[in-house]
């Protein structure tokens, strides 16, 4: 879509509403925070192959690698490695926390979106051995590869918070809108008892790598504005705790949000991580410079460090040194995320130990790029295919408006409409994109069409 044909569509939406006409233009665009379409890896005549290749993980990352590497080959084997049965559309879990979407909006069946021909094993993978070209399964299942993509998404480390209990979740206060689908919903009801009686809302995000770094902000904002529209802003006291000395990585956005929270009247701690919670008690303990800090509250949204999953962080893939290798992030070239020792090896979407990315739409970015030099692997040729760090968060400021948000590894805004949507600006058009947009071009991702 070009910036003519969508400034046309924001005008025509502004002046008309959103009909469907338009929004049906602006899904098909692949409009949000999974912008624009990349050049397809979609091959007018398919390569014949008797590559075996593995896909470990069939979330967001493996099934969008698979649908492309499926319409490219002819004759190789391709299969997918995942436990899970049901497919979580993650971005939509800040907008059943936020009472926006049911949880259904959420979950659907990994099975729904395996492209013909690709088989699908049911089970987690518990070990890689890069050397001897397999993993192995959780039932002690040798899986030999040619190829390996590992996208395997990354650990939620609860366990690291001393304290903390994921089935409290919903109750006491107690809100965790990463977990799953479930507890997002009884995020959503801890929230809004809290945004019927004010108190102290406390917000944090962690020390580690993150995915969606702009999720714990958008929060902190939707609690805000419920507080607001039920009369109890003034009975409430907000904090958001930063792990560093910044709000979010990228200075000019991270500026943005602090006069927000200014103007809105969120408290700001910065250079604090969640250690424990006292469920019970309602209280937290962060470590700071100057030691431990207690907060009382009457709402938390807890948001655990983040990992990578343990067979990745046992084996030789993760990082061997540096800031990375003690997470397990894995230790792929951020350029063509091909790994660096092993190079039959590639790594997409949160696992993937790269500077940024940690999105869907850094996802459907990747994909084309590792699977284009994967392709090349087999066909004897050199790729030019390059990705440049492409990271893009829809920042819901209030309900009704978010700022699009995108940016690369040099901390670039990179605006897929500049001139059109102002990056920084909180406009209707981008809250649009987050809350229905979004969804259509993701599900286009996950087939290989977008
Ligand atoms: C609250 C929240 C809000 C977000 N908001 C946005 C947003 O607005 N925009 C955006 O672009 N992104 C957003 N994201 C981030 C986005 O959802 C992720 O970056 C994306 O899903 C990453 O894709 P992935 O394939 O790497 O991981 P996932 O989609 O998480 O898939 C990983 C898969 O690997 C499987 N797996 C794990 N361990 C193993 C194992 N040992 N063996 C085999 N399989 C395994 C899992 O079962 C899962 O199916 C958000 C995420 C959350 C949680």
């Amino acid at each position: 879509m070009d910036h003519q044909t969508l400034a046309k569509i924001v005008d025509d939406a502004g002046r008309q509403g959103l009909n469907r006409r338009s929004f049906l233009r602006l899904g098909a665009a692949g409009a949000g925070s999974l912008l624009l379409t990349p050049a397809s890896a979609r091959a007018a005549t398919k390569t014949r192959s008797s590559a075996r290749i593995v896909i470990a993980g069939a979330g967001a990352a493996g099934l969008a690698a698979a649908s492309h590497l499926a319409a490219c080959l002819e004759g190789a084997s391709i299969t997918l490695v995942d436990a899970r049965k049901e497919h979580f559309y993650q971005p939509g879990f800040t907008l059943v926390a936020a009472g926006i979407k049911p949880m259904s909006y959420v979950v659907s069946a990994t099975r729904d979106y395996l492209p013909a021909g690709v088989e699908l094993i049911e089970e987690a993978v518990a070990e890689f051995d890069p050397e001897g070209n397999k993993l192995v399964t959780a039932s002690g299942k040798p899986v030999p590869y040619d190829y390996l993509i590992v996208a395997t998404g990354l650990k939620l480390d609860y366990a690291a918070i001393a304290g903390m209990e994921v089935e409290q979740i919903g109750n006491n206060g107690l809100g965790s809108i990463y977990h799953s689908p479930a507890k997002a919903e009884a995020t959503w009801r801890a929230m809004s008892n809290f945004a019927d009686t004010g108190g102290v809302g406390v917000f944090l995000r962690p020390g580690t790598e993150m995915k969606c770094a702009g999720a714990p902000l958008k929060y902190t904002f939707i609690t805000d504005d419920y507080l607001r529209r039920r009369g109890n802003r003034g009975k409430a006291e907000l904090v958001y705790n930063a792990n560093n000395k910044a709000l979010f990585s990228v200075p000019i956005v991270h500026e943005k949000v602090r006069m927000l929270f200014e103007d809105r009247g969120v408290k700001v701690n910065y250079e604090r991580i969640l250690e424990s919670v006292d469920i019970g008690r309602k209280l937290a303990v962060f470590k700071t410079p100057i030691g431990p800090v207690e907060l009382q509250y009457d709402f938390i949204n807890v948001i655990p460090p983040m990992r990578a999953p343990d067979p990745v962080r046992n084996s030789p893939l993760r990082w061997q040194e540096g800031g990375w290798a003690n997470d397990g992030w894995i230790e792929v070239d951020k350029h063509n995320l091909r790994h660096k020792r092993f190079a039959n090896v590639f790594a997409l979407g949160d696992v993937a130990g790269v500077p940024k990315g940690k999105t869907a739409a850094s996802v459907k970015w990747q994909v084309p790029v590792a699977v284009d030099h994967l392709l090349a692997s087999i066909e004897g040729r050199e790729s030019s295919a390059h990705y440049g760090g492409y990271t893009s968060c829809p920042l819901i400021t209030r309900l009704g408006q978010a700022m699009l948000v995108e940016f690369d590894y040099k901390d670039n805004l990179v605006p897929s409409f500049p001139g059109v949507i102002a990056p920084l600006e909180e406009l209707w058009i981008s809250w649009v994109m987050k809350t229905m947009a979004l969804k259509p071009t993701y599900i286009s991702m996950l087939r290989g069409r977008a």
